[in-house]
């Protein structure tokens, strides 16, 4: 470890405690985090997710905010909810779950973090979770709420310690046919390429390899340094193998970052390079980011699916945790808000 390492972090940790210290710098954090927003009601992300199908045909992924259930009732009861959006996101979009005839590109579909629906009890070494929330039986709940309901759940990837137990989850359920769940892989990890082929290039389950949904990206969190690579343009480098990778074997490929250069390259020489038809990728974007808003209108003008992801905040204040959290992870994206909020005062 480079001797200024532990400065550095120290003094990242030292700025976000700053930041969350106090009401007037908690508010420009509340601020920075508001544009990522699809609502802070149910009803209130339902109507994004109606309004940025119906005006700008973008497709969503709808999330709650919040991590890291305290007790099996908190973890319950975001299942629970869960269950609610998809019955209701069915309703809103039912003609057109009913009509679709690709398994994947439907306007809506749902991302779960695993903490979310898991108590954990021991995270070091080894991440342990309560067994009457274990991942894989949590998650099939929600899992088989959607299948039922014509629609598609991503298992959001969290830090190094989830990934093993994300993997493992989604490939038991896999097992059992559940083909409308998806996963996340994150190219900064140098596991990712044996988790590829582990997981799914070496694997057989009971549906066709098309069915298998990967999103792919560079990773939200600061990992260190023996499991991860910290330079981003080799992250990157990774991402857009990856993705070829994915599509060449077959995979439904998701590819979720903002940068126009690696989406310019992917899409001309990845995807045009090798043939491969819109009906097997997508491209993903955090809402409000930017970049997103430009380069989706450009995909979709291509006749590209568009999906943005659309966090809720059900709870006054998560969204501010949330922040803090992915700060904490990630010192680096308060610039990329503050450059976010730079492009939005530039455009008017
Ligand atoms: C749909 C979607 C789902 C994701 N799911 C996961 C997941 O499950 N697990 C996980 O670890 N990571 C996830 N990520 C986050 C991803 O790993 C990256 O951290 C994030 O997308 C930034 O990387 P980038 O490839 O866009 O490149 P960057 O170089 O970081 O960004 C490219 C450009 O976009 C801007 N930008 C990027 N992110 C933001 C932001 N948040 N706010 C404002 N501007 C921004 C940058 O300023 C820059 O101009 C997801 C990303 C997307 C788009």
């Amino acid at each position: 470890m480079a001797i200024w390492e532990p400065l550095i972090g120290g003094i990242n940790s030292l700025f976000i405690s700053l930041l969350n210290s106090n009401k007037y710098t908690r508010k420009i954090l509340t601020t920075l985090g508001e544009p990522y927003l699809a609502g802070h009601t149910l009803h209130e992300g339902l109507e994004a997710i109606r309004h940025s199908y119906q005006r700008r045909q973008r497709y969503s992924t709808f999330d709650i905010l919040g991590e890291e259930a305290k007790t099996a009732t908190e973890a319950q009861m975001y299942i629970h909810i869960y269950k609610q959006a998809i019955r209701r996101l069915y309703e809103q979009f039912k003609d057109q779950y009913e009509t679709a005839d690709h398994p994947h590109q439907r306007p809506a579909s749902v991302s779960v973090k695993p903490s979310s629906i898991c108590v954990v009890t021991e995270r070091n070494p080894v991440l342990q979770v309560d067994e009457s929330t274990s991942l894989s039986s949590q998650l099939e709940k929600i899992v088989t709420s959607a299948y039922n309901n014509n629609m598609d759940v991503t298992l959001d990837m969290e830090d190094h310690c989830w990934t093993t137990a994300s993997l493992d989850a989604a490939q038991q359920l896999w097992r059992k046919g559940a083909e409308n769940l998806g996963i996340v892989l994150q190219s900064r990890l140098y596991r990712t390429e044996q988790d590829i082929q582990h997981y799914l290039l070496d694997s057989t389950y009971p549906f066709h390899k098309g069915e298998l949904r990967v999103r792919i990206c560079i990773g939200a969190y600061n990992e260190p340094k023996e499991i991860a690579i910290r330079n981003k343009l080799k992250m990157k480098a990774r991402l857009v193998q990856q993705v070829e990778t994915l599509l060449r074997a077959g995979i439904y490929v998701e590819i979720a970052t903002h940068d126009p250069m690696v989406l310019n390259y992917i899409q001309h020489k990845i995807i045009y390079g090798n043939g491969i038809p819109p009906q097997r990728y997508e491209f993903q974007f955090l809402r409000g980011v930017r970049w997103g808003e430009i380069m989706g209108k450009q995909f979709r003008e291509l006749g590209c699916v568009v999906r943005d992801y659309m966090p809720v905040e059900l709870t006054p204040g998560e969204g501010l945790n949330y922040m803090i959290r992915r700060l904490k992870a990630n010192p680096g994206l308060v610039w990329n808000g503050v450059k976010n909020v730079g492009m939005k005062v530039r455009k008017r």
